[in-house]
């Protein structure tokens, strides 16, 4: 077994502290990672603190992995010693499902064995990515981005495919109008993928404080949605909306700024259903949808159209001791744009 030290949640009300456990040597198909960076995503937090029903403790979060190939098994051919690799939200799935067969590991029908509050098809609980090492099979890991610094990339595994799969699969580009509401971990990412897919691209954020950054990460315009103008003025103009808010709106007053056949697609997670007015939807033909990160194919063509077009997270790299603080900052969205666990930092 391999000696492995993280942080770890003791339970929903106790704080992150430090924990030691261990890993499995690598099997035939598997690759050992030395985790250099790790970021925090806000389903970290809902899990930690047991806010989406059942949870594995102690639990050790992380679901945005990037680190160095240190070993692999003997069968391995995707990867080797010294490659910066990458982990995302899942390590594992049945393989066998239309979905798995389609490169949709994420949407499993036996669903995938999540990166941590899991458990493995053993039934060994999966443990994440806030720790200095993990084992995975190697058709679960990711290449990142050679050129690109590897703390700045470990968010696009969560924030970078929520964004890109739905950006793609509604056809983001060249002459189209998207529109991202929320310039968070989420919608900063949307804004980047988005603008170098060649889309034009508006932020929609509750006030105008953010112009500077959205401007500079490639966003043509921002409106204030505390701004009741805002959507007067933009009423008919967007081909695709993608919300990465989870607080409380009105989602009638955004579907009316759709153009004909327009699409509404919901990557945040209100914690109660939204009520959506039937005319909102006749009226243009327009569709609400949603998007859940991404398989294997789709990540990896992901982390390459970043690396071509050099797009990265904007991060605060932190030393885990203050992942307790992180947490309370995200909570209130006080992070630009996504916080990094350096895990130097465990030493
Ligand atoms: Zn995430
Ligand atoms: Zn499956």
């Amino acid at each position: 077994m391999i000696k492995t030290k993280g942080y770890a949640a003791a339970s929903a009300k106790a704080p992150l502290g430090p924990y030691a456990f261990e890993r499995r040597e690598p099997r035939e198909h598997d690759v050992a990672i030395d985790i250099k960076f790790c970021g925090i995503c806000h389903s970290d937090i809902h899990q930690a603190r047991e806010e989406w029903g059942e949870a594995i403790f102690p639990m050790v979060p992380g679901h945005e992995i990037a680190g160095v190939v240190t070993a692999v098994g003997s069968k391995v051919t995707k990867h080797k010693v010294g490659d910066k690799v990458g982990v995302g939200c899942f390590v594992d799935s049945c393989r066998t499902c239309a979905q798995c067969q389609r490169g949709f590991e994420h949407f499993c029908a036996k669903t995938p064995v999540f990166t941590y509050n899991c458990r493995e098809k053993d039934g060994t609980p999966t443990l994440g990515g806030y720790s200095d090492k993990i084992v995975v099979d190697e058709n679960y890991v990711l290449r990142m981005p050679d050129h690109l610094p590897l703390a700045a990339c470990a968010p696009l595994l969560c924030a970078g495919i929520t964004l890109y799969s739905p950006l793609k699969h509604w056809q983001a580009g060249p002459g189209k109008k998207v529109a991202i509401i929320g310039l968070g971990g989420l919608g900063h990412m949307g804004v980047k993928i988005a603008h170098a897919l060649g889309a034009e691209v508006t932020v929609l954020s509750q006030s105008l404080r953010k112009q500077q950054d959205g401007k500079r990460m490639g966003a043509a315009h921002l409106y204030a949605t505390s701004d009741p103008d805002t959507f007067t003025k933009l009423n008919d103009s967007f081909d695709l909306i993608i919300n990465t808010v989870s607080s409380p709106m009105d989602w009638n007053q955004y579907l009316g700024l759709l153009k004909v056949d327009g699409s509404f697609v919901v990557v945040g997670i209100p914690d109660k259903p939204v009520p959506v007015a039937a005319f909102s939807l006749i009226h243009g033909r327009h569709s609400v949808s949603g998007s859940m990160i991404g398989g294997i194919r789709e990540t990896q063509e992901m982390l390459d159209f970043c690396a071509q077009h050099h797009v990265a997270c904007d991060i605060e790299v932190i030393p885990i001791e203050k992942v307790n603080e992180a947490y309370d900052r995200v909570v209130k969205s006080d992070v630009r744009y996504r916080f990094v666990i350096d895990m130097a930092s465990l030493k």
